[in-house]
């Protein structure tokens, strides 16, 4: 579990969330590096002949395509544990988005698209949301917050259980004081969007985009954007 400290961590307590940020940024490295090298492997003998497949397949192809060499491109300029989490997001969907291609070429039935957890979208598929029936009683608070966003069940069981689930943190510089600034973590999606291509589309497992945007440089030019915001912006879990 990742702690997050909300708090000005002046001293000692600021290096203690560098040691932790650190640890997690080494580890996730190795993680992207092994998912991209898994990808490369099936990438490379994926091919899709002229002529062949329909337009839904070359377009999943292209696709593919480019989320891998997103992915590779991230995993080089990677500067946060959002953009190493999106590097495995963008290299298993390029595996996913090639199996589809090869489904729809084949004429075999679609695999169903995998929606990850919103909270940490590297603890894989998410649950599903109970469907409201009349059955089912009006959901309480807590019940109503699991159900707002994909989450899998460890993070679900924990808003439901009035805690904080075990969220991907990012790293984000708060001025504390005129000349001051500390940095801390907060839950990646509490990063103002202007400056995280990642905090609404939970590290481009949610959109179509995100390949094409890390291709021109959109993750550069956001982070570039990032700078010390006023303690109001601390991440408190929305
Ligand atoms: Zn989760």
């Amino acid at each position: 579990m990742v702690r997050l400290f909300h708090n000005s961590a002046p001293g000692r307590q600021q290096e203690l969330v560098l040691r932790e940020w650190e640890v997690l940024r080494d580890r996730l490295r190795r993680a992207a590096s092994a998912r991209v090298a898994d990808a490369a492997d099936i990438v490379r003998t994926a091919e899709l002949l002229p002529g062949q497949g329909d337009g839904a397949a070359r377009r999943d192809y292209v696709w593919a395509l480019d989320a891998y060499q997103a992915a590779g491109k991230l995993l080089d300029e990677a500067a946060d544990l959002p953009d190493l989490a999106a590097v495995v997001v963008l290299a298993e969907r390029a595996v996913e988005r090639l199996e589809m291609a090869r489904a729809r070429c084949e004429g075999r039935r679609m695999p169903a698209q995998l929606v990850r957890c919103f909270y940490n979208p590297l603890h894989g598929a998410a649950r599903p949301v109970p469907v409201c029936t009349k059955r089912r009683r009006r959901p309480g608070p807590r019940q109503a917050a699991a159900d707002r966003r994909p989450a899998c069940e460890a993070c679900r069981n924990a808003i439901l259980a009035g805690q904080l689930p075990d969220v991907l943190p990012a790293l984000l510089p708060v001025q504390e004081a005129k000349r001051r600034t500390v940095r801390v973590l907060v839950p990646y999606y509490s990063v103002p969007q202007q400056w995280s291509l990642w905090a609404a589309t939970a590290c481009g497992a949610y959109d179509e985009e995100s390949p094409g945007l890390v291709l021109s440089g959109e993750h550069r030019r956001r982070a570039s954007g990032r700078e010390a915001v006023t303690g109001s912006s601390r991440g408190a879990v929305r």
